[in-house]
């Protein structure tokens, strides 16, 4: 039984949310008595790729391929696929991001494969079965999830475990053709156009986010938010009757109807911590919550809460913050 990790690159790095799955395809190779395999998507550099052996992988197959560059559904699939067939790869593993989740479905049908997204834990396998644990209901409850037949994809929830860094151990990189053609570009879009982002941080990939509710009042006091984001190197979002309002445009909004981050802190300014909001943020790693009513139902979700005004309390933090850089 061999295993493959698709690894998503991005301006020659490998994404953080890689080097997780890459973390967690390593150890179940381990699990399975087998090494890693690598198939890389996206634009990467050779030394960077090299680098995945800090994560335990083996071997990495990259396609040169230029058309690759940017997330193309059909042929990111096949040249997956491709990879998997040559590999004889029974366990895949990717990330539980937009482009897993777009591949992964495809790929399982595809390769005829069982499939679970939103995964939280290395999987067990005990009695002959291959159970992994899956996050469902927004992060509210977990299901054990048996996955059968010869060949299983594994999509790996952000933040689920940490990147093991074994310094010092490279991976063979490796170049490979998947012998696309034109047709599997079909779908590539026409033109990939950058939203614009505080500071230049884009809010999915954002590791530090701070975030504003209504309980900033107004469009006017966002510097406040701006200038924390600024000086952490941070992106920024809102809550949703935020950008419903126009105080900041509705690529910030995050929450069930908005988007799903999963930064290493997520600071919360002035948000209540309904539900619909948790449900694109709760699988932060750090969640801070400045609020001044105690009885704020975020606070309960926080790691750290400050109960306090967030006009007294912004511009402290970030006098601290810039104290600190
Ligand atoms: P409020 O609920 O008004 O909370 C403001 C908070 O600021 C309060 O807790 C208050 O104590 C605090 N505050 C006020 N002044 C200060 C001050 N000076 N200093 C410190 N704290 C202060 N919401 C989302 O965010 N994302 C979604 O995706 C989303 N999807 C939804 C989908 C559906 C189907 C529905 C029904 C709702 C959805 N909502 C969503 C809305 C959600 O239910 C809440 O209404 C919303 O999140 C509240 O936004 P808020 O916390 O900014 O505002």
């Amino acid at each position: 039984m061999s295993v493959l990790v698709v690894v998503e690159c991005a301006e020659g790095e490998v994404k953080k949310s890689s080097l997780e799955v890459a973390t967690y395809g390593a150890q179940v190779a381990a699990m399975l008595g087998t090494t890693a395999t690598a198939i890389a998507v996206g634009e990467a550099t050779e030394a960077n790729l090299a680098k995945l052996g800090e994560q335990g992988i083996a071997k990495v197959l990259y396609d040169a391929e230029p058309r690759l560059k940017d997330f193309v559904n059909n042929a990111y699939t096949k040249l997956i696929a491709t990879a998997a067939e040559q590999e004889g790869a029974q366990v895949l593993v990717l990330a539980n991001s937009n482009i897993g989740a777009s591949v992964g479905s495809r790929l399982s049908v595809r390769l005829k494969a069982s499939l679970a997204t939103n995964v939280v834990e290395l999987p067990k396998t005990d009695g002959g079965q291959f159970v992994v644990k899956r996050g469902a209901f927004s992060g509210k409850a977990f299901s054990d999830v048996v996955l059968s037949g010869e060949r299983k994809i594994i999509a790996v929830k952000k933040n689920s475990l940490e990147a093991r860094h074994e310094a010092g151990k490279t991976a063979e990189v490796v170049a490979f053709a998947a012998q696309l053609a034109d047709a599997d570009f079909a779908d590539a879009p026409k033109q990939v156009v950058m939203q614009e982002q505080t500071g230049g941080v884009l809010l999915p990939e954002a590791e530090l986010v701070v975030s504003g509710g209504r309980g900033m009042k107004g469009p006017e006091n966002w510097h406040l938010i701006e200038e924390l984001a600024q000086a952490l190197h941070a992106g920024t979002a809102c809550s949703k009757p935020v950008s419903d309002v126009d105080w900041r445009p509705h690529h910030e909004h995050v929450g069930q109807t908005g988007i799903t981050i999963s930064p290493n802190l997520y600071i919360a300014c002035g948000i209540s911590g309904a539900i619909q909001h948790l449900a694109g943020v709760n699988s932060s790693k750090v969640i801070v919550v400045i609020n001044k009513d105690p009885e704020a139902p975020f606070f309960k979700a926080a790691d750290y809460g400050i109960v306090g005004d967030v006009f007294d309390v912004l511009p402290k933090l970030t006098a601290a913050v810039k104290e600190l850089n």
